[in-house]
Parts: structure tokens; sequence; C-alpha cells
């Protein structure tokens, strides 16, 4: 099947049987870096669309479900989030979320693909806002490599906003790479990393609880939230963390915080921790045997 036909571009998903597609105006931008083709569109009706490799990263209109979700609720259950590394997230909308909590002194972003983050200052710039931050920092390399040197015990919160598990984000989705960030990690550190859709990738999602688990992380959770243009609509996060760091919630900070959500609030990062029972019976078994 084409991704463009006529005007509408499609993302299909052979192994499940769908497709998402989207009407596009035009091209805006088509560049084939050292690892990954970076596409940029422009859509009818949702913005500017990104796509790497095929697949489609973000909208400008729903990219704030996505960015709220791998950002807000790991930063508001650590007790004092100072230094945030996010692996991947090359378009900045993560760390734009990060860099609104005032308690960030240091947000670190490594993504392996300078590409990205040039494409997304020219076409999302929004996203970029807080680029020039004084403490922010981009940093263009392999995450894998960035997290094994890192010093033990030098981070609070690291952020894993990469593409989907092929190509250069094979190795982010293992327990080498869960063993490393552990390691990296403060005393009530928590790894996040966007886990897929629950619809479509409950093996996967269960083999990153139990390869977390297998990394020495002795709680993890799977938040979820609505992302319409990833296969199926439907998405998650999963939260590793050390000690009983997932127990805690600074809602009167988040109820109280002084920057603007569209998705985010205190009801939804409760409700969002709830999971179906098909869900929870599969991360359940996944503690069990562990
Ligand atoms: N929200 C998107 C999604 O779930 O599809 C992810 C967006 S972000 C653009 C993904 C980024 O991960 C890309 O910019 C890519 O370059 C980066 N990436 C992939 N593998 C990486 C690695 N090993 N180290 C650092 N960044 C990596």
């Amino acid at each position: 099947m084409n991704r463009l036909e006529g005007n509408w571009w499609s993302e299909p998903c052979e192994e499940h049987g769908s497709a998402f597609s989207l009407k596009v105006k035009s091209r805006l931008h088509e560049e084939q870096t050292p690892f990954q083709k970076i596409e940029v569109y422009e859509t009818e009706k949702f913005g500017n669309l990104m796509v790497i490799d095929g697949f489609v990263m973000l909208t400008s209109r729903d990219n704030f479900l996505y960015h709220e979700m791998m950002s807000h609720p790991a930063l508001y259950t650590h007790p004092a989030p100072k230094r945030v590394l996010i692996i991947g997230g090359g378009d900045c909308g993560t760390l734009r979320e990060v860099l609104r909590h005032p308690e960030v002194e240091r947000a670190q972003q490594v993504d392996i693909d300078e590409g990205v983050t040039r494409a997304a200052e020219l076409y999302f710039p929004e996203l970029c806002e807080f680029n020039d931050d004084p403490r922010a920092e981009l940093h263009f390399a392999d995450g894998i490599r960035w997290v094994k040197e890192a010093e033990a015990g030098s981070v609070d919160v690291i952020i894993v906003d990469s593409t989907d598990p092929i190509g250069p984000a094979e190795g982010l989705f293992n327990e080498a790479f869960y063993r490393d960030c552990y390691r990296a990690l403060g005393g009530n550190g928590i790894l996040v990393q966007q886990s897929e859709s629950p619809l479509l990738h409950m093996r996967l999602l269960t083999e990153m609880h139990g390869a977390m688990r297998t990394a020495g992380f002795p709680d993890v959770r799977t938040l979820q939230f609505p992302q319409p243009v990833y296969p199926s609509g439907w998405w998650s996060a999963t939260l590793a963390g050390k000690g009983g760091v997932l127990d805690q919630f600074r809602e009167v900070d988040a109820r109280n915080k002084v920057y603007p959500t569209a998705y985010y609030s205190v009801g939804i990062h409760r409700a969002a921790f709830a999971l179906p029972p098909f869900m929870q019976e599969a991360f359940d078994r996944v503690r069990n045997q562990a």
C-alpha cells in the first residue's frame, strides 16, 4: 500500500490489518539522514505531520496528549525532579513540558538525529520554545551509549521518548538498557518509556514490565491515554521506580501548577494509572513471576 495516494497519507499496520490516514495538502520536507528518513506534511485538519521511516511521530493538533503524559505524571511523582534526561524526543515537545516545572534545574535531551530537531524548529516551533532555556541541553548522540556512560545516581528522571523498537531505537527496549538506567538514576529515580498500544502491543508491554523488574526496579506501572494518530488510537507510557517512589504523588503541586495543560490534570493523573482488567491481570502475572 502506498503511503501517499492522492491527497491521503496513510500508515498501514499490516500485522493488525488496519491503517491510519490523514488528508494532506503538501509535503513540506523530505530528508534522508544517516539514521532515518524524515518527512513533514501539511495536513488539512491536523496541522503539520512529522513522519520518520513511514511512521507517524506527531501532529500539531494532538501531540499535547503524548507530551503531557510522558512528562507530568512522572515529574509529579518524583519528590524533587531536578535532573531530567530525555532519550530521543528530538521534536522537543517533551523537553518543553519538562521545563515547565520550576523544580527542574537541568534537562538533557539526547537524540541520535539532529535532523529531527532542526525539522521541528522549522515546522513545530511551538514545541521548541524552551530550547534556549538555560536549563536545556540539546545533545545529538546515541541514547543507549549516553546512559551506559552516565555517572551513577546522576539523574532523577529518565524519559525515553523514542521511535518504535526497530532501527536505532531497538536497544532502548531491553533489560541491558534498563540496568544502565537503574544505575544512572538517583535514590527515588523514575524511568518512563513510551510503551505503545495496550490494544495491539500487550506482548511488548508485558515483556517491558518483566525486563524492568529483572533490571532491578521493584515497581513498574503503566498509564494510558488517547493518541488518535498512533495505531489503534490508544497509547501508553510505563514507569519504573526505585524504592516506593511510584506510590507518591505531589498532588498539591500538580493542582497549583502555574502553567496550562490541555490534557493533564490531577484527575487525569489518577485515572491514567487505573487499568482495565486485561492489562492489570497481565502485569500482575509478570509481578508474581519476578
Ligand atoms: N512520539 C514519538 C513516537 O512515539 O513515535 C516519538 C517521537 S521522537 C521524534 C523519537 C526520536 O527517537 C527520534 O527523533 C529518533 O531520532 C530518536 N531515537 C531513536 N533511537 C534513538 C537512540 N538510540 N538514541 C537517541 N535517540 C533515538
